[in-house]
This record gives C-alpha cells, sequence and structure tokens, in this order.
C-alpha cells in the first residue's frame, strides 16, 4: 500500500516514514501544502497522513480540494492538541479518520490499517442516460466527451431529475427538492431552470433528455436515445 504522508516537521515525517516502512507501507514524503496536494493529486495513494498546520497550504485546504476532485482515497489527519482547529472540523472536510499528536507509531499503523481494510469510502456513482453523464462527487456533467458548464442550481435540478429517471417529477416536488420547502411557490421558475438545463445539454446536441409531461410535470427517461 502507498501512503502519502504530508508533514513539514522533517524530523517527524521521515519517523513517520520509517514507521510505516516497518511494516510494509510504500512511503512518500511532502514537506509542504503545495507539494502534498499536488502529489496527492497525481500519484494515485492509497492513503494519505496529513498535517494540520503546514506552509503554504493547510491540510484542511488539501482534504477539501482532494475531496472535491474527486480523490476518495482514505485521509487520516494528525491534529495538534492546542491546534487552530478540531477533530470535528477535520471531519467535516472529509477526512475518515485523526490522530493527535503526538501519537504512537503503533496506534498510526492500526488505524491506517483499519482505514485500508474498510476500504475508500464508495465514491458516489455517475447518473448516466444515454450518453449524458453527471458525477455527483465531481460535480462534472458531460454528453460523450463533450464536458457541459452547469450553475449550481442546474445542475441540483438535473441531478434529482437524472435521480428519479423513468419517473416523473411534479412543480411541487422538484421546488421542494432542488429550491429548498421555503422557497416562493408563486415563480415559474422550475420553467425557467428546465429551459435553461435543455438549451445546454439538449438544444446544442439535439437530444430531448427532458420531457414535459403536460399537466404533471417533468420526465427524465431512462434511456434518452
Ligand atoms: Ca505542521
Amino acid at each position: 500500500m502507498r501512503i502519502l504522508v504530508v508533514e513539514d516537521e522533517k524530523r517527524l515525517a521521515r519517523a513517520i516514514a520509517r514507521g510505516l516502512e516497518d511494516h510494509g507501507f510504500a512511503v512518500e514524503l511532502a514537506h509542504d501544502g503545495l507539494t502534498g496536494l499536488w502529489k496527492g493529486r497525481e500519484q494515485g495513494f492509497d492513503a494519505i497522513v496529513l498535517d494540520i498546520m503546514l506552509p503554504e497550504l493547510s491540510g484542511y485546504e488539501i482534504c477539501k480540494r482532494l475531496r472535491a476532485e474527486g480523490f476518495w482515497a482514505p485521509i487520516l489527519m494528525l491534529t495538534a492538541k492546542d491546534g487552530e482547529y478540531d477533530e470535528a472540523d477535520a471531519l467535516d472536510l472529509g477526512a475518515d479518520d485523526y490522530l493527535r499528536k503526538p501519537f504512537s507509531y503503533v496506534v498510526l499503523v492500526a488505524r491506517l490499517n483499519a482505514l485500508l481494510r474498510r476500504g475508500a469510502p464508495t465514491r458516489p456513482s455517475e447518473l448516466v442516460v444515454g450518453d449524458l453523464a453527471l458525477d455527483p462527487g465531481r460535480r462534472t456533467v458531460r454528453r460523450g466527451d463533450v464536458p457541459i458548464e452547469l450553475t449550481r442550481r442546474e445542475f441540483s435540478l438535473l441531478e434529482y431529475l437524472m435521480r428519479s429517471a423513468g419517473q416523473t417529477r411534479s412543480k411541487l416536488e422538484i421546488l421542494d427538492h432542488v429550491w429548498g420547502a421555503d422557497f416562493d411557490r408563486g415563480d415559474n421558475v422550475v420553467e425557467v431552470y428546465v429551459g435553461y438545463l435543455r438549451r445546454k445539454i439538449d438544444q446544442p446536441f439535439g437530444t430531448a433528455t427532458i420531457t414535459t409531461v403536460r399537466g404533471h410535470g417533468y420526465l427524465v427517461q431512462l434511456d434518452d436515445g
């Protein structure tokens, strides 16, 4: 198993590396935040051990960015008791576990092994209708090989309709799920946004993914072929 250790205190980083290597892990080190982010992105690690206070980019920021980019391998954060942040923040930002400094290598190895056994959290799977694919984890949409840029609201609307593919959704249901229950329902905002979506995901491609079901609502067919 290949582990990336991002830790700016070089002696500690080397000690962690030795501790892990003794237990059969292959270890790569990064001593600042940007290098950590770059290596984490590029090099396919099975897990990352991430310090929080780092030069250039904090461990929190690295964790947040990697998760936003669809990195789903386990991340174990090293926290300091008197640090600016606490452990709850680490878990909120997408870390799988944390270890408070100072820690013993036996505990570090045990925690890492537990995370690796548990496996990466299941990556939210892509929603696919015909050649239209929406990735909830990476927040991307593409038609075939063509990436499509959507606003946050357009994305939520399309995600909701694709998750309910094969079922007609009423405007009220759509408002509840995409805009939230307290939205002013006097508006024909759903129609307007379905129009925006069609101009991006259908019209340029000559497809008709979103069907209007008169008197009922909208439907994404299971296959828009
Ligand atoms: Ca540090």
